[in-house]
């Protein structure tokens, strides 16, 4: 299977991704893992991409795009895949689409998280500390001020994927604000498996 998740940051793509990559048995692709382990190993997008991530902006199209082709290409995800943070802008969606079908590959699903955004700030603010309490690094962007930066990105660039995915008759949506749980039984059925 080939799936998108969407929504916002901190709408619970991330958790719910991981229980899909367990239940399906397939890889999850998070452009933003990749882009953190670039920049921490600092080949040259990391180093590209490090300012942008900071301040919470769009790392550019062409970039993640390059990421995501080449990723694919894994033996991993010849089964399948579960996309998590990608694609962001429409241009990143019309190129994962003719990237698709010059592979003569599908789409499966696109899986819409809807959440209150006023929500958002407080789960950012608990994971940073929940990852603290952990003993693990905080990212840096999981802070209330860089946040606002990464809403505006997902609402001018990304939320017109709705529309885009929905003329495509490939969206569907969850209630992001149930408990996590009953959000990986709405997915299951969605999904059908
Ligand atoms: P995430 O872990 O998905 O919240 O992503 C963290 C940061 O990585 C974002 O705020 C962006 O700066 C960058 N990023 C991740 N995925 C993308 C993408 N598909 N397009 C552009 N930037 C991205």
């Amino acid at each position: 299977m080939r799936i998108i998740l969407l929504g916002p940051p901190g709408a619970g793509k991330g958790t719910q991704a991981v229980r899909l990559v367990e239940r399906l048995g397939i890889p999850q692709l998070s452009t933003g893992d990749m882009l953190r382990a670039a920049v921490a190993a600092g080949t040259p997008v990391g180093l590209k991409a490090k300012a942008v991530m900071d301040r919470g902006d769009l790392v550019s199209d062409d970039i993640v795009v390059g990421i995501i082709a080449d990723r694919i290409e894994e033996a991993d995800a010849k089964k399948g895949f579960i996309l998590d943070g990608f694609p962001r802008t429409v241009a990143q969606a019309e190129a994962f689409d003719s990237m698709l079908a010059e592979k003569g590959l599908k789409l499966d699903a696109v899986v819409e998280f809807k959440v209150d955004e006023n929500a958002l700030v407080e789960r950012i603010v608990k994971r940073a500390k929940e990852t603290e309490a952990r003993g693990e690094q905080v990212r840096k962007d999981d802070n209330p001020e860089v946040f606002k930066t990464r809403l505006d990105a997902y609402r001018t660039q990304t939320a017109p994927l709705s529309a885009y995915y929905q003329g495509k008759g490939m969206l569907k949506t969850v209630d992001g604000m149930e408990p996590i749980d009953d959000v990986t039984v709405a997915v299951k059925e969605i999904l059908g498996r």
